[in-house]
């Protein structure tokens, strides 16, 4: 009660010195850096380093194998690239060498696994052209777009959106990030995804269709793209569903593995 009323008064007496302080600020000004309660940021361990990378959007692409592009119903020949968002928070970053528990989501009985390279950007621009593009990257991760997949084809079938099926809580699992400075840029190499010891996505990253480069053309054209935004480029053919008790590894050359199971 006294606490409560000291805070009052101090209250009252910051915006009176803030209002003879700063006449031509707006009020709000002040006290737009104060929350009522706090967010964690959503951050990715960078190897070698010990800064870690700050997410600001993550952007994915869909059907950008030729082969899952068919399995998914396409034409692969014939469609532009499209784009759709996950929640930064839907981030669970997985330390390789490690067995890390991934929860089984709700509402879904269909879990899919899509085995993904992401590109993660330390600038940000409008229109960048293709030969640019790659200026932009900052470095790569292995990641995985968890789908909702019974989901996604339900809102798909009545031209609603697919959040349900995309958007939801940890359904990004990423390992670290590797630097471009240090390790490259990863346009080539084996890309697999095992469930509990058995390969069941397999190709090699030059079978993209849109290039990681293309990739942030196209999204710069729709998008200002920022630094922190990522990008999950896309996953191959045989996409397949996960159950409780189930173990996946991911494997992309020149990056560890990750290995999660599904609780
Ligand atoms: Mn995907």
């Amino acid at each position: 009660m006294d606490f409560a009323r000291r805070n009052l008064f101090s209250k009252a007496g910051l915006v009176g010195a803030t209002a003879l302080a700063s006449y031509s600020q707006p009020s709000w000004a002040q006290s737009a850096s104060k929350t009522p309660f706090e967010i964690p940021t959503t951050t990715i361990p960078i190897v070698g380093s010990t800064q870690v990378f700050p997410v600001r959007r993550i952007y994915c692409i869909g059907r950008n194998y030729e082969a899952h592009a068919r399995e998914m119903g396409s034409d692969p020949t014939r469609e532009p690239p499209f784009f759709f968002q996950k929640p930064t928070d839907a981030i669970q970053f997985v330390a390789p060498g490690q067995l890390v528990n991934h929860p089984y989501p709700t509402l879904t009985k269909n879990y899919h696994h899509e085995i993904e390279l992401v590109a993660a950007l330390s600038k940000g621009g409008r229109d960048i052209p293709v030969e640019k593009a790659l200026e932009y990257v900052y470095g790569y991760a292995i990641g995985l777009d968890m789908t909702r997949r019974d989901l996604q084809r339900a809102m798909g079938n009545e031209k609603k959106p697919w959040e349900i099926g995309k958007s939801f809580d940890h359904s990004a699992p990423i390992g670290p990030i590797h630097t471009v400075e240090k390790f490259g840029h990863i346009t080539q190499g084996a890309i697999w995804l095992k469930v509990n010891g058995v390969i069941k996505q397999e190709a090699n990253l030059s079978q993209m269709i849109w290039s990681v480069a293309e990739q942030i053309s196209k999204l710069s054209a729709a998008f200002e793209m920022m630094p922190g935004d990522i990008i999950y480029s896309g996953t191959p053919e045989n996409v397949g569903p996960v159950v409780v008790g189930d173990t996946m590894e991911g494997h992309i050359d020149g990056l560890p593995n990750i290995s999660l199971r599904v609780i």
